[in-house]
Formats: C-alpha cells, sequence, structure tokens
C-alpha cells in the first residue's frame, strides 16, 4: 500500500496550482523560504508571529521535499489524482479510472489493462 498524500497539500503550500511547472515551484520556494527563514526574523518579533514562521517554514520545506524532486512528485501527483478520481477493481486486476469531471460527460470506461468495459449509470 502506498502512503496517502499528505496533508495540507505542498502545492497550496508553496502557492502554486497542481499544473505548475518545476521551474515555478522552485522560484516560488525561493521566495517563501527568504520570507519565512527563522534567521531572517527579528529579534524582538512577538514569540507568536516567530512561532508562525516557523510552522510555515516548516511546511514549505516538507512541500519543497516532495515537490522539488522528481521522482517524489510523480508520486504525490499520482496519489492526488486517485483523490479526484472514481476508480473500481476489475476482474483483471486492473482499474477502472474516471475523474471527477470526466464523469459528467462519460458513460463508458475501459479498464487501463485489459479490454473490459463498465458502464456509468447516471445519477438521478
Ligand atoms: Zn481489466
Amino acid at each position: 500500500m502506498a502512503a496517502r498524500a499528505p496533508r495540507p497539500d505542498p502545492y497550496g503550500a508553496l502557492g502554486a496550482g497542481p499544473s505548475a511547472g518545476a521551474a515555478e515551484l522552485r522560484r516560488r520556494y525561493r521566495r517563501l523560504v527568504r520570507t519565512y527563514h527563522p534567521d531572517r526574523q527579528s529579534a524582538d518579533a512577538p514569540a507568536e508571529a516567530v512561532e508562525e514562521c516557523v510552522r510555515k517554514f516548516i511546511e514549505i520545506d516538507q512541500a519543497w521535499k516532495i515537490l522539488g524532486h522528481e521522482e517524489t512528485k510523480k508520486e504525490y501527483d499520482l496519489l492526488r489524482l486517485d483523490d479526484h478520481c472514481f476508480s473500481l477493481s476489475c476482474r483483471c486486476g486492473g482499474k477502472y479510472r474516471v475523474s471527477k469531471d470526466e464523469a459528467e460527460e462519460v458513460t463508458l470506461i475501459s479498464c487501463d489493462t485489459c479490454s473490459l468495459i463498465v458502464e456509468l449509470l447516471p445519477r438521478s
């Protein structure tokens, strides 16, 4: 079993959308890290503000650990996709998969590994 996607979502932590490219993610990460780095905070800042900053910094750092590497990003994207899809196991061991958007329009879904097809029943 693969681990579930971490919450909160790392794209949100970097202030980017799920379609953001590697270059954009890197740019956003660098900017945020500069803003929230604990060393950057003034010594007389209230404890609450410092705490919030540290929390944010850790969130950004963890987001970058996922999205900053092609492999972990791909893995996360797959898990995220699962959250937005209906999927049904096929008897061949494969899966019927349809995104929630597609489910509004499509009625026939084919298995991703064999040639079987299932029909979506319209919601009433
Ligand atoms: Zn199948």
